[in-house]
């Protein structure tokens, strides 16, 4: 598969500093941010800082430095923000997944109980 990373989109431009972000937790590969439209009590983004559009885009082409750095970012964001009775981390992929932003991310969501994963 062809990936091919449109730099215009709104994390890009988030990275950039073109549009101002609720900073969590960053790191040398990753930022962790508020969702603007939060979901749950908290609601993180975590994004890494290459173009990388998607969970398996990021999977696949990452240094092992970047993914280290991403997921100790995600480990911080749990950490700070108190979810030791647990969480869910969503990564939202292309049209099956309704992917919004065309930015990897991993949705960190938590603060009160759930429900299952799928509503339908
Ligand atoms: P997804 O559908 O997985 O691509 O989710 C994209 C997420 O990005 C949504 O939860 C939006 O609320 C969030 N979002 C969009 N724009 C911003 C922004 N400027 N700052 C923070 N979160 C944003």
């Amino acid at each position: 598969m062809e990936f091919i990373y449109d730099d215009q989109n709104i994390f890009a431009k988030i990275l950039r500093g073109e549009i101002p972000n609720r900073t969590v937790y960053e790191n040398d590969f990753a930022l962790a941010f508020e969702d603007i439209a939060p979901q749950a009590p908290v609601h993180v983004l975590v994004i890494p800082k290459g173009a990388y559009m998607s969970l398996d885009h990021f999977a696949r082409d990452a240094s092992a430095e970047e993914q280290a750095g991403f997921f100790q970012a995600v480990a911080e964001v749990c950490r700070i923000s108190g979810l030791v009775d647990g969480f869910r981390g969503v990564s939202n992929t292309r049209v099956h997944g309704v992917q919004d932003v065309p930015h990897y991310h991993m949705h960190i969501l938590g603060g009160r109980p759930l429900g299952r994963m799928l509503a339908d």
